[in-house]
């Protein structure tokens, strides 16, 4: 597993970086002028290591191992704000996605721990009942995490206003939507 950028003394571009990032993610990120526009906006920029312009920068420069083991690219939301903002048109989210198939291709650790875990139950859900049911993420989530009493006292009130169920959704062709499922796996593979 690779070190997080928090630990490295030395940085060492990869000049080929921005090329390989570029292709991956469909976007230009060299034609990020570094406004800040996008960083400024972003909901969760308080909570990440390097804001999302100082992600492109770090690209721009080649410095691949900052930007692969940071905790921005888990923490995005994809919100599009960002992308809603730049002067440049570029889609962040497509950047952030980028890196994130990278870090997880080239066994980066991911420096939040909650996030492999939210990811993995969130896609165990959907793949047990066909599409997300709720409080049973909710649950799975809270446990897994030891976050046991996380976000409990809102449930009642959202079980009131039917905003989430009790039961387990039922959806039809639940066949069809294995089979997404593991033509999904199967690429996210290759
Ligand atoms: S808003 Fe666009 S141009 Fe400005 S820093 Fe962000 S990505 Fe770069
Ligand atoms: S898409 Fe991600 S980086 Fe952009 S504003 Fe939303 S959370 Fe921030």
């Amino acid at each position: 597993m690779k070190v997080s950028a928090k630990s490295e003394t030395q940085k060492t571009a990869s000049p080929d970086f921005l090329e390989v990032m570029e292709a991956a993610s469909g976007e230009k990120i060299r034609i990020c002028y570094q406004c800040g526009k996008c960083s400024a906006g972003c909901p969760v920029g308080f909570a990440m290591d390097l804001l999302p312009n100082q992600v492109l920068r770090m690209i721009q420069l080649g410095l691949r191992d900052e930007a692969l083991s940071c905790s921005t690219i888990w923490l995005c939301a994809s919100c599009e704000t960002c992308a809603a903002r730049c002067p440049r048109e570029i889609e962040i989210v497509k950047v952030m996605d980028a890196l994130r198939r990278k870090a997880r291709a080239e066994d980066y650790h991911v420096p939040v721990r909650e996030v492999p875990i939210f990811i993995s139950t969130f896609l165990n859900t959907v793949k047990r009942f066909g599409r997300l049911y709720e409080a049973g993420f909710v649950g799975a989530y809270n446990i897994l995490s030891g976050h046991l009493t996380k976000d409990m006292d809102k449930a009642p009130k959202m079980l009131l206003k039917h905003k989430i169920a009790l039961t387990p959704p039922r959806v039809k062709g639940m066949g069809k939507v294995r089979k997404l499922i593991k033509k999904a796996e199967e690429i996210s593979k290759r």
